[in-house]
């Protein structure tokens, strides 16, 4: 359905305001930040440790900045601020970058080093901040603007993939300026998208597969050392480029399942709330709110004040549905 509308997509300003959703597109959207928020705030309890094998994996909170359990942390608080300078098919930046520092404004204990960086200049608009990234040295590859972009794959659903890439990477430059992060936060995005209208992760492949030369050979190798690696392969993943190794190889491992999915991240160990948030995003695009527990949905809390029911909200605001008419239940 989605290829015999791209010709039609792209007629108006690259996105299509008559594609129809059907109802199992709409909980894959939903699906998308409820997978992520509770890839999240299961993650928070484990960060920075390496879980045996065997250790059940749940939403127990602690973590070396004691959440309570269902709180989640940086990656949804940011998730939010991304959402908010979203509608379908089209991002406000300056609105972006005024959430952050919103965010920003109330002490947020586990904020990222690069994050940090650029947001305690509190620049006001989009440009400044985004100039304000790239005049960063050193290590500019982190994972923290991939954490978030999840919400880009939702409100683009209906867009061409240039639009939602162009979207995913602009944000992405807000914080990181780095030509990785960058292309990871647009991969993903993407993939997110194609993945609410498919309900299957191949579109991260096919995808990749549409880029230029110098894209695809840096990131294909890395696909399939993830599907084909264990995690201490990509051990560093408060890298951007081993988060998404992580967060691919946990789904894959998984066949999708989102629970599995985010219990293979925890015991990957490392940044384990910002991988199994990566993670989340996709796995829950692609498998919808059936395969995420309600127990984890039920205890989800954070900034700013909200719950799943302000995240499920969200998700259909920016994909332009009627939430009164579609997934507006708790
Ligand atoms: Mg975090």
């Amino acid at each position: 359905m989605y290829r015999a509308n791209r010709a039609k997509m792209s007629d108006s300003q690259g996105m299509i305001a008559t594609m129809q959703l059907d109802e199992e597109q709409r909980d894959r959207a939903v699906g998308a930040l409820l997978g992520s928020a509770v890839g999240d705030a299961v993650g928070a309890g484990y960060e920075f440790s390496h879980p045996a094998q065997d250790v059940v994996v749940d939403m127990i909170g602690g973590g070396p900045f004691d959440w309570a359990p269902g709180q989640w942390t940086d990656d949804t608080s940011m998730a939010t601020g991304v959402a908010a300078g979203l509608s379908p098919g089209a991002v406000d930046l300056d609105a972006i970058a005024a959430a952050f520092i919103a965010w920003y404004d109330t002490h947020p204990a586990d904020i990222g080093t690069q994050t940090r960086s650029v947001l305690t200049h509190r620049d006001t608009t989009a440009a400044s901040m985004t100039a304000r990234g790239s005049s960063l040295s050193g290590r500019t590859g982190g994972n923290g603007s991939l954490m978030r972009t999840g919400p880009v794959g939702v409100a683009f659903v209906r867009s061409d993939d240039a639009a939602c890439a162009q979207a995913a990477g602009d944000i992405s430059d807000l914080t990181h300026s780095d030509p990785q992060a960058r292309q990871a936060c647009e991969l993903w995005s993407v993939a997110i998208a194609r993945g609410i209208r498919s309900g299957d992760r191949s579109g991260l492949r096919q995808y990749l597969s549409e880029r230029d030369a110098d894209v695809r050979s840096f990131w294909e190798p890395l696909l399939d050392e993830a599907e084909s690696g264990a995690p201490s392969d990509f051990s560093n993943n408060g890298w951007v480029v081993h988060a998404l190794q992580t967060a691919w190889w946990a789904i894959c491992t998984a066949d999708g399942d989102v629970v599995e999915t985010i219990g293979n991240c925890v015991r990957a160990g490392g940044d384990t709330d910002t991988t199994a948030a990566i993670a989340g995003a996709l796995a829950g695009a692609c498998a919808g709110t059936s395969g995420i527990p309600s127990r984890w949905t039920d205890m989800l809390h954070g900034y700013p004040g909200w719950t799943a029911t302000d995240l499920r909200a969200t998700a259909l605001r920016i994909l332009g549905e009627d939430p009164v008419n579609t997934l507006g239940h708790s």
